[in-house]
């Protein structure tokens, strides 16, 4: 690995032993964290640029910085596309987060103390969408809507209930861990029965909305945020996608209102991301990543896994591990030892403490960049139970690594990094 980062090497040994065993770390394991991602060495390229060394307060064609001629371009390209990619009147590029846009979004449209409707973080929701230490659950009265106990599918009629009694100002529909379709449609009338905003978080569904695969919230929704790292496929960042009525108030509350300058070298990279999912290729891969997602669901079903909902409609799904004596802990730690990463997760109505959690979460969007397909979902899923099976024989799980190995090797992601 002599020929990337030369000077870095020279330089800070320690940071780059960190990068190398890093880059090791992506090669030779099966990442099944479903908010991850690998992205293009385009993307890689864009923001290891001295892009970073550009103060751009502002937006194209009115920065507080002089220099701007040339960031100013690369902006614009990531606002058009992303406006063309979603069909959106209004985009902001520059949210440094997911949970930065979700901010922004909050504080444009609504005062502190008001009242949002949420989807409960037991339930698959995010930090953002009201935990208590987070700025959601700490400025806004949060009330919390639910899955059924039975089908664990989004309550709408306790919903629509909810909002009939709390008259929330704002409704906010998104999730970390809800494998199903949401009904925007139902949530806008929901909205317009008392007046509120609709806000859709579709950081996780973003790239197979881009693609067509799932339900587009832009036609409904307010204001759409995201993230452009999970399916999307770019940097870590954030996004935000709007009506032409909130763009002024998006803009001047996420500048000056709760963020600097805008990272320059992310927004190239969020222009070079739209710009590759706007490519006929990526609607193809994102149509992988749902066959992917379901097939491996499937195989875990057919070796006696209880998928919540029982199935999925997009990248990923959860585990219920209680009929397997498992926790969600235990899970993770495990395939861990066996190359294979994941994350725990609660189910909706756990018994179990979120730190432990009954349930783990799978995606499906890195393995599919590497290019793997239903065959390999498919001996994923066999390694996965045969790991379970063996959880407390640590031979055994090493001697799992080199298969996990053998199946990465012929699925490279960044082979210019290894030489
Ligand atoms: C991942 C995620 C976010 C936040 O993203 P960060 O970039 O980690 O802040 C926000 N909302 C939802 C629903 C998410 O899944």
């Amino acid at each position: 690995m002599g020929k990337m980062y030369t000077q870095l090497k020279k330089q800070d040994p320690q940071v780059y032993h960190a990068l190398l065993e890093e880059t090791q770390r992506q090669a030779w394991t099966l990442e099944l964290i479903a908010s991850e991602n690998y992205t293009s060495e385009a993307v890689l390229e864009a923001q290891g640029s001295v892009l970073t060394n550009k103060y751009a307060e502002g937006y194209p064609g009115k920065r507080y910085y002089g220099g701007c001629a040339f960031v100013d371009q690369v902006e614009t390209l990531a606002m058009e596309r992303a406006k063309a990619l979603f069909g959106a009147e209004h985009a902001n590029v520059q949210p440094h987060s997911g949970t930065q846009a979700n901010i922004t979004v909050y504080l444009a449209l609504l005062n502190a103390g008001d009242t949002v409707l949420g989807l409960n973080l037991a339930h698959g929701g995010h930090l953002s969408h009201g935990h208590p230490l987070n700025f959601s659950g700490k400025f806004f009265k949060i009330v919390p809507m639910n899955v059924h106990r039975d089908t664990e599918t989004l309550n709408y009629e306790e919903a629509e209930s909810l909002v009939d009694q709390h008259k929330p100002r704002l409704i906010l529909v998104g999730a970390s861990n809800y494998s199903r379709i949401f009904d925007w449609e139902r949530f806008r009338k929901m909205a317009d029965s008392v007046g509120a905003y609709l806000v859709a978080d579709i950081a996780h569904y973003a790239g197979l909305i881009a693609a067509g695969l799932y339900p587009s919230s832009v036609p409904w929704a307010d204001c759409s945020t995201s993230t452009t790292h999970k399916t999307l496929r770019g940097p870590r960042g954030g996004l935000i996608l709007s009506r032409t009525a909130h763009a002024a108030a998006v803009d001047k509350t996420n500048f000056p209102g709760n963020q600097g300058g805008p990272l320059m070298h992310v927004i190239a990279g969020k222009a070079v991301c739209f710009g590759e999912a706007l490519k006929p290729s990526f609607k193809k891969y994102q149509a992988q990543v749902l066959s992917n997602s379901r097939h491996l669901a499937k195989a875990l079903q057919d070796r006696g896994f209880r998928i919540v909902s029982g199935g999925t409609d997009c990248h990923l799904f959860s585990v219920d591990l209680r009929s397997k004596n498992l926790t969600g802990k235990e899970a993770e730690e495990t395939l861990d030892k066996a190359g294979i990463t994941v994350n725990k997760n609660a189910i909706p109505y756990d018994p179990q403490k979120p730190f432990i959690a009954s349930g783990i979460r799978i995606g499906t969007p890195a393995v599919t960049t590497r290019g793997m397909k239903e065959r390999e979902m498919e001996m994923i899923a066999e390694y996965i139970t045969e790991a379970l099976v063996h959880k407390s024989e640590d031979r055994f799980l090493k001697g799992m690594t080199s298969k996990v190995k053998g199946l990465c090797k012929k699925f490279p992601i960044y082979p210019n990094h290894l030489k």
